[in-house]
């Protein structure tokens, strides 16, 4: 598992985690150096006799203390060696590790020891003592028998050793150096952590600060250095309880830590889950324990044990999977989670006086401890890389979301603005209004110095629109120059762009973008996008400028049908005069407008004679001829406010605004007149036409269907009075 995540790791990750280690070593390497190498006075211990049961292991080397809170006494026993001249200032000490025992003292040979305690610091220990220590009297040689009183509420081993001052003296500086060693690395990543969050506002970094905090806290507990700080001494009052809390604290935080590293929630939420209630559970045995009752510490003892054994089988797999998700320094952190779990287990066995006295790995569980946090670290702020990562493509993201919203509105007014501003162009306005508006809509969106859409053709019409205004004059010059070019690329219907020289300024050069508008051949047309300068056009926008003509074509195709429709509905398909709905729809209209404004009105009815007979002689066609003629020649003779429509087969109506009952007649005269002059042929065949006309002005309040057939009956009049004339209507009709 360890050479698959080391496997998985990357390069650098090895080098700061080989830093780490080489610096260990160095560590490991001064302690190791720093201790005896062998026991210079030999220790041996036997139970006192009469004073209760004492376990003393079977090498007489230490003493295993219940942990019932009661005193338990042993006896020493050791040969202090003669002293050598000139070494007269040389003291003999009794020196025993630190352990969290409520008091141990020595006493006989008539001499009490000071009683020294875990929680109650002695004053002369200094700030970060390694080990309980004894002066022994100076004068003191030869055989000397003690007994040893030591009382505590957790189960501990006691190895008292006989040194020589200097030597304890050296073991003590030791433990200083690497007790200072560790809470400065804490410190530091702490101090470190707390930063990062204030910057990054990452509460992984928070939840860094807090562990690497809580671990200074516990270790400096654990070794009895807490209590040594003045404002901290307070703390003793909660004596083993609240070393008991404090692991428990610390055993639901490393865990949290480490899923908030490994990103566990997301990954494996079940286990995340599982060990979030572990976690919950040591929290509330940390509440528990700062109770301070103590009839709880029986089982809150094994409950710590479990706790860490729980933590450390979570860390494990926690670093593990990191490990094997190739998360930053994932290996390193899961070589170092097991280095110490491993010494925390050699150190556990240590304290419970299962295997001997390793001096060196005294504090190796705490070094690897505060190691993997340093790794754990590095592998956490590795994460601002992500964050930056992570906040570019969100901007990235969010500017990209801006740029489309913009465009998406752009599109859509666009669309609004054509449909809205095309509807009311006369039909030669409609291309070149949409393809204005198409420019000047692109223009916020695509940067150009010049922009134009020529098209040929397009729905029978040339159209030019430059923008600026100002750069008209030459882009006519270049589209005659290269309109034969431009014709051809929009055949082949591709976008382009490509430098070319503006010839304007010296060195003058531009981007030209040219997107083909898609339009049918023979016509042809083109949106040109000019940039001053070496800056090509994007994809995105090439492609918007395509998007914005297919709009303004589609647009523009539309508003064309529209004014054909209206127009097909409104017209006789055959004369191209109104149809008789709509002309009906102008008499009301014609009529209402001449009585507002006082104006008189007057309608014409026109009747071919002896239609039937042109095409029973010369067929339909022939008659269809004759009705264009004939509608042709009664438009030309009319007046431009005068309507024209065919009201039914070879019958037209002729609405006539301010034309009174002389005038109306005079017109129809110039009607009958004018057909009558017709010189038509059909095959070669001249024809003659005549038409008939009934003429009405509207009397007073008559509305149209009455005058409509005032004229209707002067024209039956004109027919029975020989056709080829012209009949007013009387005033009144019976
Ligand atoms: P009158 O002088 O009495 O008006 O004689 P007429 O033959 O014109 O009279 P009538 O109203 O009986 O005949 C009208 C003819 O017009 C009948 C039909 O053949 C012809 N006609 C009507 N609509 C069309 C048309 O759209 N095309 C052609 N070719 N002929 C039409
Ligand atoms: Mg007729
Ligand atoms: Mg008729």
């Amino acid at each position: 598992m360890i050479l698959r995540a080391l496997r998985n790791s990357s390069h650098h990750e090895w080098l700061v985690a080989g830093c780490l280690l080489a610096l260990l070593a160095l560590v490991a390497s001064a302690v190791a150096g720093g201790l005896p190498a062998a026991e210079l006075v030999p220790v041996r211990m036997s139970p006192l006799p009469g004073a209760g049961a004492a376990a003393v292991t079977a090498d007489g080397q230490a003493l295993r203390v219940e942990g019932n809170g009661r005193d338990t006494w042993a006896q020493l026993h050791f040969r202090l060696p003669p002293r050598a001249d000139g070494d007269a200032d040389a003291t003999w000490m009794v020196w025993l590790e630190r352990k969290p025992v409520d008091a141990v003292q020595l006493a006989g040979n008539g001499w009490d020891s000071e009683q020294r305690g875990f929680f109650h610091p002695h004053a002369r220990a200094g700030p970060l003592p390694t080990g309980f220590f004894f002066h022994l009297p100076q004068d003191w040689q030869g055989d000397i028998d003690l007994q040893l009183r030591v009382r505590s509420e957790l189960p501990v081993v006691l190895r008292p050793r006989v040194l020589e001052g200097i030597e304890a003296w050296r073991v003590e500086r030791q433990g200083v150096a690497i007790s200072a060693t560790i809470y400065a690395s804490l410190f530091t990543l702490a101090l470190l952590a707390l930063a990062l969050f204030l910057a990054a506002r990452d509460r992984l970094f928070l939840s860094l600060f807090g562990s690497a905090t809580l671990t200074l806290l516990t270790l400096s507990a654990a070794n009895g250095h807490l209590y040594q700080v003045d404002g901290l001494r307070w703390l003793a009052t909660w004596g083993v309880e609240g070393l008991l809390a404090l692991q428990f604290l610390l055993c639901a935080s490393l865990p949290q830590l480490l899923l908030r590293y490994a990103g566990t929630r997301a990954a494996h939420p079940g286990i995340a889950r599982a060990i979030d209630v572990g976690c919950i559970a040591m929290a509330v045995l940390a509440a528990v324990s700062l109770l301070d009752l103590q009839v709880l510490l029986r089982w809150l003892q094994p409950a710590a044990l479990a706790a860490r054994v729980a933590c450390a089988l979570a860390c494990l797999w926690l670093v593990f999977d990191a490990a094997r998700r190739r998360l930053p320094m994932g290996g390193p952190l899961a070589v170092l989670g097991a280095l110490t779990v491993a010494a925390g287990v050699v150190r556990q066995l240590m304290l419970l006086g299962h295997i001997g006295n390793l001096p060196w790995l005294r504090a190796g569980d705490q070094i690897a401890l505060a190691g993997a946090m340093a790794i754990l670290a590095v592998g956490v702020i590795n994460r601002i890389g992500d964050y930056r990562d992570q906040r570019d493509r969100d901007q990235l993201a969010r500017l990209d979301s801006e740029r489309r919203m913009q465009r998406e509105a752009a599109r859509s007014d666009l669309n609004a603005t054509l449909q809205a501003q095309l509807r009311g162009s006369a039909e030669g306005d409609i291309a070149w209004t949409a393809f204005h508006l198409l420019l000047e809509r692109l223009a916020p969106l695509v940067r150009a110095d010049r922009a134009l859409v020529v098209a040929q053709g397009y729905r029978g019409q040339d159209v030019l629109v430059v923008v600026p205004v100002a750069a008209k004059a030459g882009v006519e010059a270049l589209v005659a120059r290269r309109g034969l070019a431009l014709k051809r690329q929009a055949a082949n219907g591709i976008p382009l762009q490509q430098p070319v020289a503006t010839g304007e300024a010296a060195g003058g050069v531009a981007m030209e973008a040219l997107v083909p508008l898609p339009i049918r051949a023979p016509a042809w047309g083109m949106l040109q996008l000019e940039r001053a300068g070496g800056e090509g056009f994007t994809t995105e926008e090439m492609a918007l400028a395509g998007e914005f003509i297919r709009l303004a074509l589609v647009h523009v195709d539309q508003a064309l049908t529209a004014i054909q429709l209206r127009r097909s509905a409104e017209l006789d398909a055959l004369t191209g005069t109104f149809n008789r709905r709509t002309i009906d729809q102008w008499l009301g209209r014609s009529f209402g407008e001449v009585e507002r404004d006082g104006q008189p009105i007057s309608v014409l009815f026109v009747d071919m004679d002896h239609f039937k007979a042109i095409n029973d002689k010369y067929g339909h066609a022939c008659g269809d001829h004759c009705l264009r003629s004939v509608a042709q020649a009664l438009r030309a003779a009319l007046g431009e406010d005068d309507l024209l429509g065919r009201y039914g087969g070879e019958e037209f109506i002729a609405v006539l605004p301010g034309r009174g009952g002389a005038a109306a007649r005079q017109l129809g005269e110039a009607l009958r007149a004018d057909v009558e002059r017709l010189a038509l042929d059909w095959e070669g065949q001249p024809l003659r036409l005549t038409v008939s006309v009934g003429v009405a002005t509207r009397l007073h309040d008559e509305r149209p269907a009455h005058t409509i057939d005032r004229a209707d009956k002067a024209l039956y009049a004109a027919k029975r009075g020989g056709r080829n004339r012209v009949h007013v209507a009387p005033a009144v009709f019976s």
